[in-house]
């Protein structure tokens, strides 16, 4: 019933996560009304963002360069290390701002039941990081789950002996929940009521 162009939009917007037909109806009539050159830059966005967004080569996180700039920025602690699961973390602990070290972004967690080892989520290339760096204190800061808590305790039992302070995060998190949905003052308490781990 619609042309194909009006369809092809409708389904592009169908991609998207949590959008059903009605809402890509509802945004592909906004956008076929609005003026070109706000069309123009919303699709060249997509383009460019795919075109040029690439993992750093240090960390892991999202950047458009070849190192990004948390971790070319020479005034930040290097002797504190900040472990979490996707970029998106780091760009919410940068928000709250009271975090001033280095992150590293893993590839996922540890998870048995699924199927996925240590290999899978990039452990070794932390762990050559760390001792390259040679970081004093390793922040684990992934969701309290139980892939989390096997992932930390991976970690933990990899640096033994080697005299490096290992924490996690944890308090006020409730268990199971997605650091993206912690508002930013539990998040921040729970960086500072970091625990050992042992
Ligand atoms: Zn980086």
């Amino acid at each position: 019933m619609y042309p194909q162009s009006l369809k092809d939009l409708i389904e592009s917007f169908k991609l998207l996560p949590g959008i059903g037909e009605k809402t890509a109806e509802r945004l592909a009539f906004f956008l076929v009304n609005e003026d070109e050159e706000k069309t123009d830059f919303f699709a060249s966005s997509i383009v460019n963002a795919k075109k040029n967004i690439r993992t750093c080569s240090i960390c892991n996180s999202l950047t458009d360069k070849e190192v990004c700039d948390i971790c070319s920025d020479k005034l930040r602690d290097n002797q504190t290390l900040c472990v979490v699961e996707d970029p998106k973390s780091i760009f919410l602990f940068e928000k709250v701002g009271s975090f001033h070290g280095k992150y590293h972004v893993l590839d996922g967690l540890i998870s048995p039941l699924d199927g996925v080892d240590p290999d899978d989520i990039g452990i070794e290339k932390l762990i050559k990081r760390i001792k390259d760096e040679k970081f004093e204190e390793i922040i684990i800061a992934v969701k309290p789950s139980i892939e989390g808590e096997t992932t930390a305790l991976y970690i933990k039992k990899i640096l033994e002996g080697m005299n490096i302070k290992v924490t996690r995060i944890a308090s006020g998190i409730p268990i199971g929940t997605d650091i993206e949905y912690i508002d930013s003052m539990t998040l921040e308490r729970a960086l500072m009521d970091r625990k050992e781990i042992n």
